[in-house]
């Protein structure tokens, strides 16, 4: 069966058949993307949005970037997948040119970011296991309270979310949550089965959680001295979103792996990656792990292109700019219980009595400005940082008319 409409509204129609043969597994808002340029967004009946989610931070470079879309152009007129039955020419530079990024040895490539994640445990407990001298099927990891890792059953098993969990079970043993933020907290809860602690510098799902300053030092230091790896789930705080290359620069500090994922892939196509040193990542061996799609040529081609872009420092620095910009406007807005900034990135706390969260992020869309809610009363605000200080502005402008119960 090809698709075609069943009545004169496009939009309400793909929502439908959407809705009718798709799992209900998300709840969007009701816009209709057909196409996308830098910040901004067009719905399938013409109507531009400035886009101030950029894909959970997928987005960072913006809609189809030119440099990454060349990039994908010249990798689709070479070569897309290899598996890695065979080497191919991208894989190498991309491995080299992220870690250097990272300050790190190696790279595991993978796809999505829970794939990160789920490789990063493995790697983790099989470095307790082959390195540290864990006892058998005794290695525990730290997580925090609150956290967000992704969605498989490993990573759900510890996420105290119960949407995330509930009729999931049964959950994979090996997790112990402590509060965000607390650092005496990890410290208690180490003994001789951790092998790793894993957190995000900011908890992104969570609203923007910025952790107590010293937190990240403190836990690296608590890591170090109890041997514990530090693990850091930098897959949406990473790759210039919090104004800076990796939000842990802020403590200058080095985790012994970086989880990443998200803006790795231009948000052209999936790319993910465990980054870290050799007398870590050097425990994985031939067979031992790995995935059909994960560092092929495309993705190591957008990916490498990423890397490039970064290293400019040019995205850092627009984040820092525009987040000092919108951290000074969300300051004079009526309507605000609390904000959290970091980068070009905050977590704004709707006073309950204007609305839900959700009520908010619609009416937003109807205004123009997509965002999204988390956590009840919590608007999530992280546009492409491509975005112009004028536009950003004018988002600003749309959220403070919402916030005074304007209507259109
Ligand atoms: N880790 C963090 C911190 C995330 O924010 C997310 C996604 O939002 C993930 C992991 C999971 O990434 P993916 O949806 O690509 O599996």
């Amino acid at each position: 069966m090809t698709y075609a409409p069943v009545s004169a509204d496009l939009a309400a129609d793909l929502i439908t058949l959407e809705h009718e043969r798709g799992t209900h597994n998300y709840h969007p808002l009701p816009v209709v993307v057909a196409e996308a340029e830098g910040a901004w967004i067009t719905d399938v009946n013409g109507r531009r949005y400035l886009d101030c989610l950029a894909g959970y931070s997928a987005l960072n470079f913006g809609h189809r970037h030119p440099e990454l879309i060349a990039a994908a152009r010249a990798q689709l007129d070479r070569v897309t997948l290899t598996s890695r039955a065979f080497h191919h020419d991208q894989l190498g530079p991309f491995c080299a040119e992220l870690g250097d990024l990272a300050g790190k040895d190696m790279v595991l490539p993978m796809n999505t970011g829970a794939e990160a994640v789920e490789s990063g445990v493995k790697v983790a407990r099989k470095w307790g296991y082959e390195v540290k001298g864990v006892a058998e099927n005794q290695a525990s990891i730290i997580v925090a309270a609150g956290n967000f890792h992704g969605r498989t059953i490993s990573v759900v098993s510890f996420s105290d979310d119960p949407q995330a969990r509930t009729n999931f079970g049964p959950y994979t043993p090996g997790f112990r949550a402590v509060p965000y933020g607390d650092a005496a907290a990890i410290e208690a809860a180490i003994d001789e089965t951790t092998v790793a602690v894993l957190i995000e510098p900011i908890q992104g799902e969570g609203g923007v959680i910025i952790p107590p300053v010293g937190y990240l030092k403190a836990v690296r230091e608590i890591c170090t001295r109890n041997r514990v790896l530090f693990v850091a789930d930098e897959i949406q705080s990473g790759l210039a979103r919090a104004g800076t290359t990796f939000a842990c620069d802020h403590e200058d500090v080095k985790p012994d792996l970086y989880l990443l994922g998200k803006a790795l892939g231009g948000g052209v196509v999936p790319v993910s990656a465990v980054v870290g040193d050799r007398d870590v990542l050097g425990v994985l061996r031939p067979g031992e792990h790995g995935s059909t799609f994960g560092g092929n040529p495309l993705a190591c081609a957008v990916g490498r292109t990423v890397v490039r872009m970064l290293a400019t420092g040019m995205f850092q620095q627009r984040a820092r700019d525009l987040g000092v910009h919108l951290a000074a406007r969300l300051a004079t807005l009526d309507g605000v219980v609390s904000f959290r900034v970091r980068g070009l990135w905050a977590g704004i706390d709707i006073d309950p009595a204007i609305g839900t969260g959700r009520h908010v992020c619609e009416v937003l869309a109807e205004r123009g400005v997509l965002v999204k809610d988390t956590h009840g009363s919590t608007v999530r605000f992280a546009p492409p940082l491509v975005i112009e200080e004028s536009e950003l502005d004018w988002a600003i402008d749309q959220i403070a008319a919402v916030l005074r119960g304007e209507t259109l």
